[in-house]
């Protein structure tokens, strides 16, 4: 009796270790197809595309609805900037520009009130502007294309007399 014991009890420890070791390889197979399927997802992310497209848009509460724009490196950025406003250019008019880094946004901007004739881009300080659209009223839109320009965080504003503290954002390139 005491060796039928014994065993019975050497079986159920043996029963029970399997059991729970059967439970954790069950466990392991639902996680590996979860962090399979996760790379698979995040590998076409990265493929750039040579050509991005931008929509933005200023409004009559002399607003963008975008503070902030993403592309990458060497990217052709073709930018579109709606007003999707009523008002006059003279009046409520905007543009995209966006500025070389370390140019002043303030100062830029100041200096552009001065430009009326030129657009508000003044003429002098043509390198601290990498791209910009024309100033446009409502109802209007303007297109421009350039080359995203080397990594790092970029501002850019409208130039139109007093809207730059509000109308502004961060392009950022990857
Ligand atoms: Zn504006």
């Amino acid at each position: 009796m005491k060796k039928n014991l014994i065993i019975l009890s050497a079986l159920a420890i043996t029963m029970a270790s399997c059991g729970g070791g059967s439970t954790e390889k069950k466990a392991e197979p639902m996680k590996a197809p979860a962090k399979t399927s996760t790379t698979e997802e995040a590998a076409p992310a990265e493929e750039v595309p040579a050509v991005v497209e931008v929509v933005i848009e200023g409004n009559d509460q002399m607003k963008f609805n975008l503070d902030k724009i993403e592309v990458h490196e060497g990217q052709t950025v073709k930018l579109t900037l709606k007003h999707v406003g009523t008002m006059a250019v003279e009046a409520m008019g905007h543009n995209w520009t966006l500025l070389a880094q370390g140019v002043d946004m303030a100062d830029y901007a100041a200096a552009a009130v001065a430009a009326k004739d030129n657009d508000y881009q003044p003429a002098d300080r043509s390198a601290d502007v990498i791209a910009h659209t024309k100033t446009i009223g409502g109802g209007d839109e303007v297109t421009i294309e350039f080359t995203a320009p080397a990594k790092g965080t970029y501002t850019y504003v409208c130039t139109f007399p007093g809207h730059y503290g509000m109308m502004n954002g961060k392009f950022i390139v990857k």
